[in-house]
């Protein structure tokens, strides 16, 4: 009997794959996953392409670590992120360059960084609205991100990169790549006279979708 838990060969599966997406340059992202009353953290120093489902840092759902290889850093941020989405149980952080060009722009809108930019986005992502700076790693990121009103499963961090929660990793990778791609478009139309969604097309998807904007 496997005493591994699924959810860490998930991490391992789904780091490998935001390397080969080219989401992670610098061997720079992390990711986590919630099962069984905790929380599994890629560790600090360990690229995203070499997770070991055996070697990952587990916290409690109290933000103590338990056991395995220090943390990421950037845990405090995980946890302000479930935190905003109580059905997460996964988490993923990029500075996937797409996502750090748009966090460097303003934001579109006081509730979202992007602007609806395609019927994906809006359905399956929703609002990614701008988390204010603050340094890499620090509590006061996470406090930030806290400080976000409303409900959202991706953010952009200013000067920084993308963060995204999901159901499973999974759903948080999608998320990813929707957000990436959608930041892409905002970076190639910012102060294009683009035409984004309407409201009344973003609340037919966001009815439909459950998604929130
Ligand atoms: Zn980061």
């Amino acid at each position: 009997m496997s005493t591994i838990p699924e959810a860490t060969v998930d991490a391992a599966r789904v780091g490998r794959r935001v390397v080969e997406l080219g989401l992670s340059p610098g061997a720079s992202g992390n990711l986590s996953v919630r099962a069984e009353g905790v929380t599994y953290m890629s560790p600090t120093g360990v690229s995203l392409s070499a997770l070991d489902p055996e070697q990952l840092a587990v916290m409690s759902a109290e933000g103590v670590q338990l056991s395995g290889p220090r943390a990421s850093k950037e845990y405090p941020l995980h946890e302000a992120m479930y935190a905003k989405d109580p059905e997460a149980r996964a988490v993923i952080h990029l500075h996937s360059a797409q996502a750090m060009a748009a966090s460097c722009l303003r934001p579109a809108s006081e509730r979202s960084a992007l602007p609806p930019v395609t019927p994906y986005l809006v359905m399956r992502v929703g609002r990614v609205p701008s988390v204010a700076y603050a340094p890499p790693g620090s509590k006061e990121l996470g406090e930030e991100l806290a400080s976000v009103e409303g409900l959202f499963h991706g953010a952009l961090l200013a000067n920084h990169g993308l963060i995204v929660s999901g159901r499973d990793l999974a759903q948080a990778l999608d998320r990813a790549v929707e957000v990436e791609e959608a930041c892409r478009l905002y970076v190639q139309l910012f102060d294009a006279p683009a035409r984004w969604l309407t409201e009344d097309d973003v609340a037919v998807l966001t009815q439909r979708y459950g998604t929130p904007w």
